[in-house]
């Protein structure tokens, strides 16, 4: 029997954000992924920063993504402060679209023991406290 990897409860994640990051969460609110790409030199920067780390402008495109992802790194998490029942799959994706941008997620609705690096993945959405989305990934259908 496989158990099925999942998130924590939405009502237990909660986020701030800031003028950098807010974009970000907008977006997913509304299903969409973006990564801010500097408008001056076109390096992306995951996570938002204020200034761009090669050129240090502040200017900034919001690139949407295709929400399609590879696995670059992950780690099986067996229970969770307070939730000792729950399995995750913590991991780091390489978002397509945009070089260099990764974000820190959670790979849902698959049994952990057939994770692995660079297999590819496809975002969803998952509800968490005060109306706001978390992005997470799926295994991609056909992979
Ligand atoms: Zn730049």
């Amino acid at each position: 029997m496989s158990t099925l990897s999942t998130v924590r409860p939405g009502d237990t994640v909660r986020i701030t954000t800031d003028t950098s990051t807010e974009p970000f969460w907008r977006a997913a609110k509304e299903r969409r992924l973006v990564a801010p790409r500097c408008a001056a030199c076109g390096t992306f920067r995951m996570p938002p920063t204020p200034f761009c780390p090669e050129c240090r402008s502040t200017d900034i495109d919001w690139v949407e993504l295709s929400g399609e992802a590879e696995v670059y790194s992950y780690s099986v998490v067996h229970g969770f402060p307070g939730h000792p029942d729950l399995l995750l799959v913590a991991a780091v994706v390489d978002l397509a679209g945009a070089p260099g941008a990764r974000l820190v997620t959670n790979i849902v609705g698959i049994d952990p023991g057939t994770v692995e690096i660079g297999m590819r993945v496809t975002v969803d959405f998952s509800p968490i406290s005060d109306g706001w989305m978390l992005p997470v990934f799926r295994a991609t259908e056909g992979r």
